[in-house]
């Protein structure tokens, strides 16, 4: 049966064990693992659901090869565990990758002997999931797979998600399926403090306007680049807070029309970037830049775009010499790092972090400071743990490795279709939608998305605005603009769905429009 997620209004709910702050992925995957074992939970997300930090990935589920040379073994055989039980429970949303690491030295051979024992369990899943051990490719090899413009390479694998959108939606519906109340555009004003005790938040509804208290015996701080903002924005809690953090690092991703159907991973001036295959396109990054200004003003800009196509061009590690014109589409967002060694952004651990405020003298408060999105579930047991020794109450043991997300249950077949695959077992109810007919039944992009996903998102997965259906519910306008025709018919079903106005018809449009364009 499929799960609606409905925008709760947040009246009466007394005082709940754990009010959340941030629906990004680590705000889902505490709000889940919390519900499941017994809590009761609000979340709030000032946003959409999962639509800033955890929609900015490079979409990897991975290990992170790379951490290996910063020596954190920890780090990344928790990541390769989590690569694992995420095939296991969101199996449509992640599936393995091959990628190439191009003129390999003997660190890096060295390096994935090391990830292949760190991942000794990885083929403890079904067929569909299994993922070779590395090997090095011969020069034929490289050709065959449209790099031979390369000299060596060695062939390895990690995964990758479908929608990070949709996974972090898993989440939220499994936490929803658990019995959490969530709601987006609802932003945490200020947190309430009584006797150095933070009992939780006055929050305001962003969209009907209305402005309530949402009383909890524990809050969790879980708003990715905004922590430190959450803090600073109460006297009582300012202390909590700390520095602001001098520089915060930027990473932006391009799509391009699709280049190679091998995942490579290159070496820039300023750190790793990839490219690699993604619904019919090439997925380009990211960059790894310092910004200094404030979290809310962060926006990604053209000329951030057109310098990353010059870094690009400049390693010759492409199959091909980039275009601003091959861009089809570009996002990016600012890492939460948890620690920043001497201003550089590149070396900076991508652990995730737990801050019990107690320490400071404030009760009542956790920030949970997410490093990957990889690890959000382990880190949210973690967290739920320390939640419940706050709260001196017992919980029921953790199944969120064992049991599918919610919807995700999907059968072990390599034939599933782009549908399945994003929806899990609630394909049949889009595809039902689609049978409808009219403009519902219609295709909505070349590779396999309909219409009828816009309904299905209005009367099921919690919308406001036309945005959210594009970017965040379906993958309509995540891979470049798809058009004015389907814009439109887009608009009209969701206002339709969801009874708009033609002015407000007409709104939601233009923001879509300029939502799905390239920026400036
Ligand atoms: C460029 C880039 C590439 C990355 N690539 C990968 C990758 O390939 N693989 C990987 O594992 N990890 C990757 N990461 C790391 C990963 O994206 C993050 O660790 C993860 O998404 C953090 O999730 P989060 O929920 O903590 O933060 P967010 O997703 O930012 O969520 C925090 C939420 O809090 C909300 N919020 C803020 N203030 C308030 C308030 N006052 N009231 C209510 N809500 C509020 C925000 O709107 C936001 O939605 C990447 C990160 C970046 C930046």
């Amino acid at each position: 049966m499929t799960t609606t997620i409905t925008r709760d209004a947040l009246t009466g709910t007394g005082v709940v064990d754990v009010l959340v702050v941030g629906g990004g992925v680590t705000g889902a995957a505490i709000a889940y693992e919390a519900a499941s074992r017994g809590l009761s939970v609000v979340l709030v997300e000032k946003g959409d659901f999962g639509a800033a930090t955890s929609a900015a990935t490079g979409k990897l589920i991975h290990g992170g090869l790379r951490y290996l040379k910063n020596l954190e073994v920890g780090l990344v055989r928790e990541s390769l565990a989590e690569r694992r039980t995420l095939s296991l429970i969101a199996r449509g949303l992640v599936s393995p990758i091959s990628m190439v690491l191009p003129e390999p030295g003997l660190i890096e051979h060295v390096g994935l002997t090391a990830y292949d024992v760190l991942s000794f369990d990885r083929n403890r899943v079904p067929p569909t999931h299994r993922i070779p051990r590395h090997r090095s490719l011969s020069h034929a090899e490289l050709a065959d797979r449209g790099l031979g413009h390369l000299r060596s390479g060695i062939l390895f694998s990690d995964a990758m998600m479908l929608s990070p959108e949709r996974l972090t939606l898993a989440f939220i519906r499994s936490a929803v399926a658990s019995g959490a109340r969530v709601a987006n555009y609802v932003r945490a004003d200020e947190l309430l403090v009584r006797r150095g005790h933070v009992v939780g938040a006055a929050v305001t509804d962003l969209v009907t306007g209305l402005q309530t208290h949402v009383r909890a015996r524990v809050t969790v701080n879980a708003s990715g680049p905004w922590a430190r903002d959450v803090l600073a924005a109460q006297a009582g809690t300012r202390r909590a807070a700390g520095e602001e953090p001098p520089v915060r690092s930027e990473g932006i991703y391009l799509l391009t029309r699709q280049l190679s159907d091998t995942m490579v991973l290159t070496v820039s001036s300023s750190g790793h970037f990839s490219f690699a295959p993604w619904r019919g396109r090439t997925l380009i990054g990211p960059t790894e830049t310092a910004y200094t200004g404030a979290v809310d003003d962060w926006r990604l800009t053209g000329a951030a775009i057109e310098r990353f196509v010059a870094e690009i061009n400049a390693t010759s590690k492409l199959p091909v010499r980039l275009s601003t014109d091959d861009v089809v589409a570009a996002y990016g967002g600012l890492r939460p790092l948890t620690e920043t060694p001497g201003g550089d952004t590149y070396r900076a651990s991508r652990a995730s972090e737990l801050t019990d405020h107690a320490r400071s003298g404030v009760e009542g408060l956790v920030s949970a400071n997410g490093g990957k999105y990889t690890t959000a579930r382990s880190f949210a047991q973690k967290v739920v743990g320390q939640l419940a020794r706050k709260l001196r109450t017992r919980v029921a043991p953790s199944r969120t490795a064992q049991v599918p997300l919610d919807g995700s249950a999907l059968p072990d077949t390599s034939g599933l279709t782009l549908l399945d695959r994003l929806y899990g077992t609630d394909a049949a109810t889009v595809r039902a939608i689609a049978a409808e007919g009219g403009r519902l039944s219609a295709s909505a992009t070349d590779d396999g998305e309909v219409l009828a996903q816009v309904a299905f998102a209005a009367r099921h997965e919690a919308v406001v605005h036309l945005t959210d259906i594009l970017l965040n519910r379906t993958g309509i306008g995540r891979r470049g603009d798809p058009g004015e025709h389907v814009l439109s018919a887009a608009a009209d079903i969701a206002a339709d769905e969801l009874g708009w106005t033609p002015e407000r018809r007409a709104d939601e449009l233009g923001a879509a429009a300029a939502a799905v364009r390239l920026p400036d």
